[in-house]
């Protein structure tokens, strides 16, 4: 048996019979499915705008630009994929780390404690797939006149309250990288109801370059961060399947929830979201007790051996080197401690529900020999 991963794409017959016939069509760049991408994500997410780019990297890099956040600060979150802040540090914009709650996400109550002057948004990311509290972040950023960011790569196909993850903040990112909710390879999304922040995104993706008939103007430094014509193909044929994806995603992660109740070891943070949060479960994670620790590395050692491809989400961006050298030490207790507790399962669309059992019970085994 080969080694079951946290999460992996699902590629059908109609994926590839999309991407050959988008590679036998007259465009290869700049074409028309691009804009056909982006219209159908518009749709489904219920937002006006969506501009669609190489990677999520990209695009927060590209919307931290456009929101002109360079010599500001944004708080932040110090639990993601180091890209959320990277691309801050790309746009010389300082990261305010802001702890989390018991979900993994922003801790609403400790945002007010990271004011200081030069403050201009919030970013946020839906940890695992799981929305953050939108009405308190909403009133928080109402009450200071900040901007709302979402970094919602983990969570496209989720929802708040019954409105889709994406038509929440004033701007929400999306990946499509191989092992997020649908693929395209690689890919990024940013999502808007704002036609002008829109307008600039679109400039600033392909070199800033603006035609009025033959003539072109360059006012904006431009870069070239476009999706191409067969990642776009990919994407429409892949958003035809995000609700069955999530569907099953949910499926295994209420199996495992049920599994792993009153077990001595670890909790389950899907089991305790929310009504309101329908999670995309880009990641099923479990916090071991403290009691285990100690001995996580040989634990996950172990499941790997046992061909579980867990991973670890994610080492606190304050602790690592380049920004402890940029910002200095900082102490963000819930975040340090969260990331000696978790493990993310395997947990995706190509898993039966058999091989989910089995995983959980293989879990709960080596578990007890710990
Ligand atoms: C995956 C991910 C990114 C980066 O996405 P790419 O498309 O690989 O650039 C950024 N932020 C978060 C929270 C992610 O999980």
């Amino acid at each position: 048996m080969a080694i079951n991963p946290y999460s992996t794409q699902c590629i059908d017959t109609d994926d590839l019979k999309a991407v050959q016939q988008a590679l036998q069509g007259a465009h290869l760049a700049q074409g028309p499915l691009v804009e056909k991408f982006e219209r159908a994500l518009a749709d489904y997410l219920g937002v006006k705008h969506v501009v669609v780019c190489t990677n999520a990297t990209s695009a927060l890099f590209m919307l931290y630009q456009a929101l002109d956040l360079a010599h500001s600060k944004a708080i932040t979150t110090p639990l993601s994929f180091v890209a959320t802040t990277n691309m801050l540090l790309a746009t010389k914009a300082t990261p305010i780390f802001c702890d989390i709650g018991q979900d993994g996400n922003i801790d609403p109550a400790l945002l007010e404690n990271c004011l200081q002057e030069g403050v201009k948004a919030v970013v946020s990311v839906d940890y695992g797939g799981a929305s953050v509290d939108i009405p308190a972040i909403k009133a928080f950023c109402a009450r200071h006149g900040l901007l709302f960011i979402s970094d919602s790569s983990h969570a496209f196909g989720g929802a708040y309250a019954g409105v889709k993850i994406g038509a929440l903040a004033d701007a929400s990112v999306f990946s499509f990288h191989a092992i997020k909710s649908i693929t395209t390879a690689e890919g990024g999304a940013v999502a808007t109801n704002d036609h002008a922040l829109y307008q600039r995104l679109k400039l600033l993706i392909s070199h800033g370059v603006e035609k009025d008939g033959w003539d072109t103007q360059v006012q904006t430094l431009g870069f070239n961060f476009r999706m191409n014509e067969l990642q776009a193909a990919l994407g429409l044929s892949q958003l035809k399947k995000v609700d069955t994806f999530i569907a099953k995603r949910e499926e295994i992660a209420c199996l495992y929830d049920n599994l792993f109740k009153d077990n001595p070891y670890f909790t389950c943070l899907h089991a305790k979201l929310s009504p309101k949060v329908k999670s995309a479960n880009h990641l099923y994670p479990i916090l071991l007790k403290p009691f285990l620790w100690g001995r996580k590395t040989q634990i996950l050692d172990a499941l790997l051996q046992a061909q579980m491809g867990v991973q670890v989400h994610y080492k606190p961006i304050h602790t690592f080197k380049l920004y402890e050298n940029l910002l200095g030490k900082q102490s963000l207790p819930k975040a340090e401690s969260f990331y000696k507790a978790e493990i993310s399962l395997p947990c995706h669309q190509k898993m039966s529900l058999a091989l989910a059992k089995h995983t959980a019970q293989t879990l709960l085994e080596i578990l007890g020999g710990f």
